[in-house]
């Protein structure tokens, strides 16, 4: 029990003054801040009390920054001082954005490709962290304003398929805006908060969340029982969202003017004009079916059927997604009790009748979209404030995560798709004869050798006592947080020599690598087996050189000219086998090595035993 003493009066203070915890939907393209209040959540709105959402752009004036709509009025006429879509460059490094870089209006720099990435304004370098933090500060004078009172701690949503340098570079960009962050939550958990789902201990639900956003689209199917929410199955693709949308629009329109995408591209000012008008088109077909618009001089028009043949194919890769996670959750559609749309975009009626279709229900579109996850992560903070005791949630990993071992294999350590706290070990050991040190690097990803999967980061278990290859014993634990943070700790058992590691890689993984690491684990799951089985082969090949050295040293004096020339020429070509690409002749080559080789293993240990029993005395 806690009991509030106020200690300037020597008083017990009768009422205990809860402290505020806000909930923040950090976004690509809107971000917003709600909290609770009691029973109620509130989301704050604008001075005048209409809107919530604040755009997530920065201008840089001469004044300072500003941020949200007043910046996104300098979008066209201040293109390089008006940042959009920090998110996509959260912990990033410049070798992930080329594709991006083209399609901005600021100038993001290229210093060196793996740093990470920096964006340029009027001589001064701002990294993501930086400019994100500047958005979170805005949030959090606005709840100040409203509550009269200093806001210090924070939940910060993030999409499912944020890396833990994406989720660490958002956690930082709260502290530089002077807020600790309790927890970092992916949006889909916080939009079924929202709905309310499961709040009540019966509740017994299947869910899925579909969030098509600005930038962004996430698939999340949730289970939830007894109070406890649990993500069966994540999917998405971080590069998917309304902006693709108003692309499709854009280049329908180029078709239509005689101005080329390069030009667009060159001419910023033009383009940012473009993408606006665009927009608006877009949200205009939502509510009356057409839009036209004039842009230097040229006329442009869109009507709803003409749009809803240029979406298909993006609404198609969202529902393709959605099949990916409901075959991850092993669950058809009369399993799914609820689709609960989340994101501006889900506004499109095309998108709300393609998922109502694709799920064979009315998806719940009750909440606002906009400010579901907001909502969420209030929640989320009222239950970290102690306030809702009856609540735990659990989350999942979106990619497997383990570390590489001999011949370049990935051995996964923690699954894709895992519940999140989570941790996991295994035991390894060395392949050369005294090894001191052992490199461990980290990987994320599905495939079968880790030169197709994401390097994490990598560190070294240093002064491991000399001992025989196979003899030390390594044990590797991750330990994976509820943040998404992950820890991995090396351990020499029989030594107790320990080395352990944060993992806040230096640049996270680039939006389309995400989409494709996961369609690639299918695609070439024969091919990565073959390969992997080679590599295996190999590995054993690799053992059995170093057995044969050790029996050759061990039995000179026993072993004839002839047998010692015999076993030295199998070897060769055993060796010889590991240089090629064929499995059959390195096994062959294994079988007659061994074949050759054990009889007189045999005779070697019947010498042994009876020299041993020699020299017993008795
Ligand atoms: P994010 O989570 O990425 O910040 P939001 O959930 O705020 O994004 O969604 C922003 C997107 O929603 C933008 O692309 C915007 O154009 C789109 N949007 C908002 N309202 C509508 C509408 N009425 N019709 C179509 N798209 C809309
Ligand atoms: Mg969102």
């Amino acid at each position: 029990m806690k009991i509030p003493i106020n200690l300037k009066a020597g008083s017990v203070d009768k009422e205990e003054k809860k402290e505020v915890i806000i909930g923040i939907d950090l976004g690509t393209t809107n971000s917003l801040v709600a909290y609770v209040d009691g029973t109620e959540t509130k989301v704050i709105r604008d001075a005048a009390g209409s809107n919530a959402l604040v755009p997530s752009i920065l201008h840089f004036s001469e004044d300072g920054v500003v941020v949200g709509n007043v910046a996104r009025e300098k979008l066209i006429s201040a293109p390089e001082r008006t940042i959009y879509s920090v998110k996509r460059l959260m912990g990033k490094s410049y070798a992930d954005l080329e594709s991006l870089k083209a399609s901005v209006g600021y100038n993001v720099i290229d210093q060196d490709t793996e740093a990470l990435v920096k964006v340029e304004i009027d001589g001064k370098y701002y990294t993501p962290t930086e400019l994100s933090s500047e958005i979170l500060k805005e949030l959090k004078s606005r709840v100040e304003k409203h509550l009269k009172t200093k806001v210090n701690k924070a939940v910060i949503t993030v999409p499912a398929y944020f890396n833990d340098a994406q989720r660490q570079a958002t956690r930082d960009a709260g502290k530089l805006a002077g807020l600790e962050v309790l927890r970092i939550v992916n949006e889909p958990t916080a939009a079924s908060l929202a709905y309310g789902i499961g709040l009540s201990k019966d509740d017994e639900q299947t869910i899925v969340v579909y969030d098509l956003g600005g930038g962004t689209f996430d698939i999340s199917i949730l289970q939830i029982q007894n109070g406890i929410f649990e993500v069966l199955a994540t999917h998405g693709d971080t590069h998917l969202g309304g902006d693709d949308f108003d692309k499709v629009i854009i280049d329908y329109w180029l078709t239509q003017s005689n101005i080329s995408s390069a030009e667009l591209n060159q001419n910023k000012s033009l383009g940012q004009e473009y993408r606006t008008e665009a927009e608006k088109a877009k949200k205009a077909i939502s509510t009356v079916g057409s839009y036209s618009t004039t842009i230097s001089n040229q006329e442009l028009h869109i009507d709803e059927q003409t749009f809803a043949t240029l979406a298909k194919s993006l609404i198609d890769k969202t529902l393709n997604a959605c099949k990916l996670a409901m075959k991850d959750a092993k669950l058809k559609n009369e399993d799914i009790d609820q689709v609960v749309l989340v994101g501006g975009s889900t506004r499109m009626p095309i998108v709300k009748t393609a998922v109502s279709d694709y799920f064979g229900q009315a998806a719940n579109d009750s909440l606002d979209p906009d400010e579901v996850v907001a909502i969420g992560a209030a929640i989320q903070a009222d239950i970290l404030a102690g306030n809702r005791k009856d609540l735990l949630l659990i989350d999942i990993t979106p990619l497997s995560m383990g570390i590489e071992t001999v011949g370049g294999l990935m051995d996964v350590i923690i699954s894709r798709n895992s519940k999140v706290p989570t941790r996991a070990g295994r035991q390894y050991t060395t392949s050369v004869d005294g090894q001191k040190n052992l490199k461990i690097a980290v990987y994320q990803g599905e495939r079968d050798l880790i030169e197709h999967n994401r390097k994490l980061g990598e560190f070294i278990l240093r002064d491991i006592p000399p001992m025989p290859a196979g003899i030390p014993k390594i044990e590797i634990k991750f330990i994976l947080d509820a943040d998404g943070i992950l820890t991995v700790k090396a351990t020499e058992l029989r030594s107790n020599v320990e080395t352990q590691m944060e993992i806040k890689s230096a640049y996270g993984i680039s939006e389309e690598d995400m989409a494709r690491m996961l369609i690639d684990s299918l695609q070439n799951a024969e091919s990565d087996m073959k390969a992997k089985a080679l590599l295996e082969s190999i590995n054993e090949a690799n053992n059995i050189v170093m057995a044969t050295d050790r029996f050759l040293e061990q039995n000179k004096d026993a072993l004839s000219e002839e047998q010692v020339t015999q076993i030295l020429a199998l070897k060769a070509e055993l060796q010889a086998s590991t240089k090629g690409e064929n499995k059959d002749s390195v096994e062959a080559a294994m079988q007659a090595i061994n074949v050759y080789t054990e009889p007189l293993a045999h005779e070697a240990l019947d010498r042994n035993i009876g020299k041993a029993l020699k020299e017993t005395k008795l």
